[in-house]
């Protein structure tokens, strides 16, 4: 097989110790770079005892030097709980760390992919939510920090695409769940899931009308190598996530009855700028990937909660 050498930033992550895993798994060299302020150890010391892995703590908006074939720019805190801690570490980690791992990109001929995010539709007035739509971002909110970090980084990879002819692939990744996602970080899966466990209110904010559309992380793994391995000429950006559409009071039902739990549905004040809908539309992923989610809800929470049982 051809063995390829790839860092991924941000490895220690939720999706990046699955990422981590795969391309193990696939017979690849993976070395994870993180600084590890939302990821954590836990996630990948399973994979320690493999010597084709290698971990590096490393803050992504300092240079980072490194001979390698491909590059998963994953880093940066995803939660906004976590994102809007430090929203300029924030916007540094996007920002300068595109620009770093572009520059390495540049230098060593590596193709490098993007982890955006459909936040760059912000709160959408067009759904479901095709590539070609500019979306609609506040750029002066609490969550500017994260989206706008993200438009920038998509805005440098065309660039240094434009410019220096980097090989570049840009992947919009939708509301994306699953084990290893960190108990604290208060994304609405973790949160419902770990409530429902110990019988706790489930806590909606507004009135659980809004809409989000969750894929299972493997899927998502999958959907973002057959991207890695398209054609040097198809760059997206592009759609990865699953277009099946719950709202918020639909998703606290489903995680009640799964887990028989006992606790009752609250509703709190709804944060600002919360999108009111959001749904993929996966038609270019279907056709350029040959690529659409396997996993339903039902399966993937399944697997969820049983990471969480065996964590709390
Ligand atoms: P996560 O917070 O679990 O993982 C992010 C990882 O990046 C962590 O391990 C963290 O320690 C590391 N990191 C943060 N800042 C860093 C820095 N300055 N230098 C080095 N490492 C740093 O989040 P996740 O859900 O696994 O998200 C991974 C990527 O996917 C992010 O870029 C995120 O924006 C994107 N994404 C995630 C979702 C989702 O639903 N989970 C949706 C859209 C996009
Ligand atoms: N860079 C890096 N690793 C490399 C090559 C570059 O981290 O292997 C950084 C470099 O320090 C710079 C950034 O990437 O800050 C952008 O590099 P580029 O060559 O595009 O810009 P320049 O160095 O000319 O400013
Ligand atoms: N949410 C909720 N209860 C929670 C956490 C989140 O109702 O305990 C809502 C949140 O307001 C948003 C949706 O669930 O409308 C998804 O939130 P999350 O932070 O998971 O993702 P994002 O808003 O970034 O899509």
């Amino acid at each position: 097989m051809n063995r390829k050498r790839i860092l991924v930033t941000g490895g220690a992550g939720f999706i990046g110790s699955h990422l981590c895993e795969r391309l193990l798994n696939d017979g690849h060299e993976v070395i994870s770079v993180d600084n590890y302020f939302t990821g954590n150890k836990q996630n990948i010391i399973h994979l320690l005892d493999n010597p084709y892995f290698e971990i590096v703590r490393h803050d992504v908006i300092e240079p980072y030097y490194a001979e390698v074939d491909e590059i998963y720019n994953l880093a940066c805190p995803a939660s906004p709980i976590h994102y809007q801690y430090n929203p300029i570490k924030t916007i540094k980690t996007s920002v300068m760390g595109a620009i770093n791992m572009l520059g390495l990109a540049k230098r060593v001929n590596a193709r490098i992919l993007q982890a955006s995010t459909s936040e760059v539709y912000g709160d959408p007035d067009v759904h479901p939510q095709p590539e070609s739509y500019w979306g609609n971002v506040n750029t002066i909110g609490i969550r500017s920090c994260y989206d706008e970090g993200k438009r920038c980084a998509e805005t440098l990879f065309m660039d240094y695409h434009r410019r220096n002819n980097v090989d570049i692939k840009i992947v919009r990744i939708f509301n994306t769940y699953g084990p290893h996602m960190h108990p604290a970080d208060g994304r609405v899966v973790s949160n419902f899931i770990i409530q429902a466990l110990k019988n706790q209110d489930v806590t909606i904010f507004g009135d659980g009308t809004q809409t989000r559309s969750f894929q299972y992380v493997d899927d998502l793994v999958e959907g973002a190598i057959r991207m890695m391995a398209t054609e040097k000429d198809f760059i997206g950006p592009i759609n990865i996530g699953n277009p099946n559409e719950f709202t918020m009071l639909q998703l606290a039902e489903k995680v009640i009855e799964l887990t028989n739990s006992s606790s009752r549905i609250v509703f709190k004040p709804l944060p600002q700028d919360d999108p009111k809908q959001r749904q993929p539309d996966i038609c270019l992923a279907k056709e350029k990937l040959k690529w659409e989610p396997s996993v339903q809800l039902e399966e993937g929470l399944g697997k969820t909660i049983a990471y969480f049982e065996k964590i709390l």
